[in-house]
């Protein structure tokens, strides 16, 4: 098998189309310079990375590569049949950082691991520990659980990291030789399957655009089309559980498991763009624009239930019982970059930013040693907090946990934290799209040979104000781009001399002959806002999240100093900002247990903190809500919603209902 022998030239990123209507810029070209993604950033390369390595040294994950070469198999396996893919996009994060800061021993680590999973790769390609030896399940004898192209899918991901960052080496070829044993095994007239969870189709489609060879994307083409024909055997949850219910083409919202239907998503997504099929992209917009409008929590996160880590139907958004996976939340990320770039359509980077900043970062401790697997916007009771080296049951964790018995979130936050940077900007011929508001370096040059670059200083999402230094003399007009979220779409500003833009269709646009020192100016109205739910969420109806600007915010109840059940909002006036805090005026309810909680209106509920019953369940958007604790509301502080949970054990929740007059 031949394939081309450098490295692509130019961008170097996850996601590379060959076409689009936008390209994105690569980690070479954007340079995240501070704020709160330079932090997570560095928290993820001084912290996140070993600590997710140490943890599969630990439960023996990596190990088992050890035990494949040494003959030790089944007998010395741990972990998941899925865990080699933990230890393929822990490598994926080191590439990517090894790449943006050629870290040294960091290289060495990486060399050292491919050391040890070489080895244990077959003459054929074959590499994975859980299967075909003696003693164990022959090779895809189990396609719907098994997790083998899943596996694979993540170590051509990392092969592809590598490729792009270091160029060719022996972890690159041992990919290769991977993708090809897999167009072998299920090309055409080879085995007619599909893996039970997507990942291998993004991953191949990658392939293809870094290698230039067309069977990777024919072979992805092929998965994608034989998925939903009931190839797959009968599981407990139903043939919507890994979207085998429905072909691609034809389904109208996501659905089942929230992480393989994103994962697949994002695989129709590359495929029809490389292919320049129309249908099958309009048939991913689709789906992602109903499962946005009616299928997606605040904060972006997706799959609303436990049972099947699944989608719910249309507006069954439960806050207390959101699953909201954090890999759901890198797969939302994942499907919205792509379609960003397919369509230049803003709104997919809003979704982007909203799960970066209330989904990914909520899963990831200030110390960066634990992490949340499911992300609830509503915990009832205090949770647990899991010991340091206690391995932790993935959903049951009611607080943040240093590693799981399925780890699958953890390491995928490192990889996504690794490649921050191909979110920011994008390019066309005519110029360069800011599409994440970060402070940062921005350099490259149009497709005639045009060069730009700005400088990005602001304090966002603290502050609104950015401030945009043209660093290069451009050899004729182009056009900046700076995105504007559609909650600041009304307000937004950006003014260059005495000349003010307002945005249009998603951006501020200006098109100039620019010159390095030019500036420009963008205010955002970066405050404290109310937010209602479509009626039809009838799981928040009557009750009102505080967002600031792409920050979702939460009550905990080490603010309240009571539990935040007994919480509820009074949104007559705005929410209050002082000192860098939002408050806002709550008013407590009677927790006083009746002898029966229902009855006619103005009979249920007593009051506790005025010691009389006062109740006034009024029908309409409050009628939930009993009045009868403390009759002035006071101000209470809340916190981002991505940092809840660090001071201990508390409740807390983002949508908070709205007191009676
Ligand atoms: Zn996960």
């Amino acid at each position: 098998m031949t394939h081309i022998a450098d490295a692509p030239t130019g961008s170097v990123g996850p996601v590379l189309p060959t076409r689009g209507v936008l390209m994105p810029l690569g980690l070479d070209e954007v340079q995240i310079t501070r704020g709160y993604w330079a932090d997570l950033q560095e928290l993820n390369s001084a912290v996140v990375i070993d600590h997710a390595e140490h943890w599969m040294e630990r439960v023996g994950w990596i190990g088992n590569f050890d035990a494949a070469r040494e003959g030790r198999l089944p007998a010395d396996r741990t972990g998941r049949e899925f865990a080699d893919s933990d230890v393929y996009k822990l490598m994926e994060a080191m590439a990517w950082e090894i790449g943006r800061t050629g870290d040294v021993r960091l290289e060495e680590r990486f060399q050292a691991l491919t050391a040890r999973i070489l080895p244990v790769q077959e003459a054929d390609g074959y590499l994975n520990t859980h299967f075909g030896r003696a003693g164990q399940a022959p090779r895809y004898s189990d396609l719907e659980n098994g997790h083998e192209l899943y596996c694979f899918g993540h170590l051509i991901q990392a092969g592809v990291a590598r490729w792009r960052t270091r160029g060719r080496d022996e972890f690159v070829e041992m990919a290769l030789r991977a993708a090809d044993h897999v167009c072998e095994v299920f090309g055409p007239g080879g085995l007619d399957g599909i893996g039970g969870h997507p990942e291998i189709e993004p991953a191949l489609v990658e392939l293809s655009r870094c290698t230039g060879e067309g069977r990777y994307l024919d072979q992805a083409m092929l998965f994608l089309e034989r998925r939903g024909h009931g190839r797959l055997g009968e599981v407990w949850f139903g043939p919507e559980y890994f979207q085998d219910d429905i072909p691609v083409r034809d389904a109208e919202v996501l659905r089942g498991h929230a992480v393989r239907a994103l994962y697949l998503t994002a695989g129709a997504a590359d495929a029809a763009v490389e292919r320049e099929d129309g249908p099958l992209l309009e048939a991913v917009q689709r789906q992602m624009a109903r499962t946005v409008a009616r299928r997606t929590y605040l904060t972006g996160g997706m799959g609303a239930h436990h049972e099947g880590e699944a989608f719910g139907d249309d507006f069954e958004l439960p806050a207390d019982r959101a699953y909201s996976e954090t890999c759901a939340g890198v797969g939302a990320a994942m499907v919205g970059h792509r379609l960003l770039l397919a369509t230049g359509e803003a709104e997919h980077a809003d979704l982007v930013e909203r799960v970066l900043y209330n989904v990914v970062s909520t899963s990831l401790a200030e110390d960066g040693k634990a992490f949340f697997y499911t992300n609830t916007l509503h915990q009832r009771s205090p949770g647990r907090q899991t010991a340091g080296d206690e391995v932790a049951p993935r959903a049951a964790a009611s607080m943040r946990a240093p590693w799981f018995a399925v780890s699958c979130c953890p390491t995928n936050v490192a990889r996504t934290l690794a490649s921050l940077g191909a979110y920011v900007a994008t390019k066309d011929d005519g110029g360069v799209q800011l599409q994440q508001i970060v402070p940062a370096q921005v350099r490259t040059t149009l497709a005639d040979g045009c060069p730009v670059g700005v400088e990005v200083s602001t304090d966002y999402p603290h502050d609104g104000r950015i401030q945009i230094r043209v660093t290069e003399d451009a050899t004729r007009p182009w056009t900046l781009k700076v995105r504007v979220p559609a909650w600041a779409r009304n307000e937004a500003v950006l003014r260059v001399g005495a000349e003010t833009v307002m945005p249009a269709d998603g951006y501020l646009t200006l098109t100039r002959a620019f010159a390095a020192g030019d500036e420009v100016q963008v205010d955002l109205p970066v405050r404290a806002r109310w937010t209602f739910a479509d009626p039809r969420v009838d799981a928040v109806r009557g009750q009102v999240a505080i967002e600031r600007g792409p920050v979702v915010m939460c009550l905990e109840s080490v603010d309240l100093g009571a539990d935040v059940a007994t919480a509820t909002v009074d949104v007559t006036a705005a929410p209050v900002e002082a000192d860098g805090q939002v408050l806002v005026p709550v008013r407590r309810i009677g927790m006083a247990d009746p002898t029966w909680p229902y009855g006619a209106a103005g009979t249920v509920g007593a009051g506790q903190a005025s010691g009389a019953a006062q109740g006034s369940a009024v029908a309409g958007a409050s009628a939930a809500v009993v009045t009868g604790g403390s009759a002035e509301p006071e101000l209470v502080p809340l916190v981002p919603y991505h940092s809840w949970g660090e001071r201990g054990p508390s409740t807390m929740r983002v949508w908070i209902p709205v007191a009676d007059d």
